[in-house]
């Protein structure tokens, strides 16, 4: 076991990446608390994580939570702390997209894009800043994306809140690495979930020509690198992004 009597929080938990890592983390021996607004599949994942239960303590917990709300956050953190007692993992992994070409971006498409996206973040963020920093120890991991890197065509408000997350991720990373807290961003490529299901097939064709391993990522691959940089084994690593994109973008 990688995460023995750790407590994870991860965001975004129910589908996709976030649940990839919440299930790797699970059944690496972490007590994980999943953060998402669909409680229905919230309901599938929990079942689904069951069984990959190590040690008699862990536990894994469902909060139905909008992370764009400010004080709902606060109140549900609260509320991890008293059931248990800390938090050594955050990951931020909840995420939308509202795509368009920019003179067709509401102000609606792009304030949610970048309140779900960016301001989530801090918010997430500045309820485990402190108790990180008092116990020396924490790992952040922040879900950005290879497109907060590049920029895209019909994402600027996608990649405006990407490239955001990556300088949040620095910031806070020089803020709490005196008190040996990590914390990373992790950039994937095109990985295959319901937020890439729903492009056009065109559009994913054009996608998998610029991918030198000739296929798409899968979240399990996402979350293989969130294990390494949740671990002891990334103890010295702060500050980076690191891109899960089959050799996509390389800078
Ligand atoms: P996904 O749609 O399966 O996962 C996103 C999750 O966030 C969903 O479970 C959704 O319910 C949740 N969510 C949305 N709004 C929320 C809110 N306000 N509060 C709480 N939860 C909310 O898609 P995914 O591909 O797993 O995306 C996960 C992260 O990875 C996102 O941040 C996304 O931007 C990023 N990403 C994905 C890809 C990709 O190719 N799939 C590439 C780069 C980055």
């Amino acid at each position: 076991m990688h995460l023995p009597n750790q407590i994870a929080v991860v965001t975004g938990a129910t589908s996709g990446i976030g649940k990839a890592i919440a299930a790797l983390f699970y059944a690496e021996g972490a007590s994980v608390v999943l953060i998402g607004t669909q409680e229905e599949k919230a309901k599938a994942a929990l079942e689904e994580m069951a069984p990959l239960k190590k040690t008699e303590s862990q536990k894994l917990l469902f909060k139905l939570l909008d992370v764009a709300d400010t004080s709902a956050v606060e109140q549900a953190f609260s509320a991890i702390y008293q059931e248990l007692g800390q938090v050594d993992i955050l990951v931020n992994s909840a995420g939308i997209t509202r795509d368009n070409f920019l003179f067709r971006i509401s102000e609606e498409d792009w304030d949610r894009v970048l309140a779900v996206n960016l301001k989530a973040v801090f918010n997430t963020c500045r309820q485990v800043y402190r108790p990180m920093m008092k116990k020396r120890k924490g790992k952040i991991i922040n879900i950005s994306s290879v497109i907060g890197l590049t920029g895209n065509a019909g994402q600027a408000n996608y990649a405006a809140s990407k490239a955001g997350m990556i300088a949040l991720t620095k910031s806070l990373a020089l803020e709490l690495a005196r008190k040996n807290v990590c914390v990373n961003a992790i950039a994937p490529g095109f990985i295959q979930t319901q937020m890439t299901e729903v492009l056009p097939d065109e559009i994913k064709k054009g996608i998998l020509a610029k991918i030198p391993f000739e296929r798409y990522g899968t979240p399990e691959e996402v979350a293989r690198l969130a294990l390494f940089l949740a671990s002891d084994a990334s103890n010295y690593i702060t500050g980076q992004v690191i891109n899960v994109d089959g050799g996509m973008v390389m800078l």
